[in-house]
């Protein structure tokens, strides 16, 4: 589509990846993976290795997605999904869920 000479490979397995982003559906939730190039094999096996377990409503947080996090008592951290629902949790924190940890995390202002 309008991309010739350019070939997406999966940052994963190196096998050819034909569209981006790359979409498939884990446990009933609609995945889409823009950054990495990631082929749906090591997509679904990413997201069976990787994923959690929101804290506010107990659904999966799928890898590679955008999360509130909130900060326990313990000094532990947990997430939840990026959603109004699960965000009126009093998160004050947003980051990324990668692959089984939090990526750039940071504070959002108070208001
Ligand atoms: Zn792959
Ligand atoms: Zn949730």
């Amino acid at each position: 589509m309008g991309q010739l000479g350019m070939t997406l490979s999966c940052s994963d397995c190196g096998e050819i990846v034909e569209n981006s982003p790359t979409v498939t559906s884990f446990k009933g939730q609609e995945t889409y993976i823009f950054h990495p190039i990631v082929c749906v094999g090591c997509l679904i096996k990413t997201c069976e290795q990787h994923s959690t377990v929101c804290a506010n409503c107990g659904e999966i947080v799928l890898p590679y997605s955008q999360v509130g996090v909130l900060k326990e008592d313990n000094g532990r951290k947990s997430v939840v999904h990026m959603t109004t629902y699960c965000l009126t949790v009093g998160s004050a924190f947003h980051g990324f869920w990668g692959k089984g940890k939090l990526l750039d995390f940071m504070e959002i202002e108070a208001c």
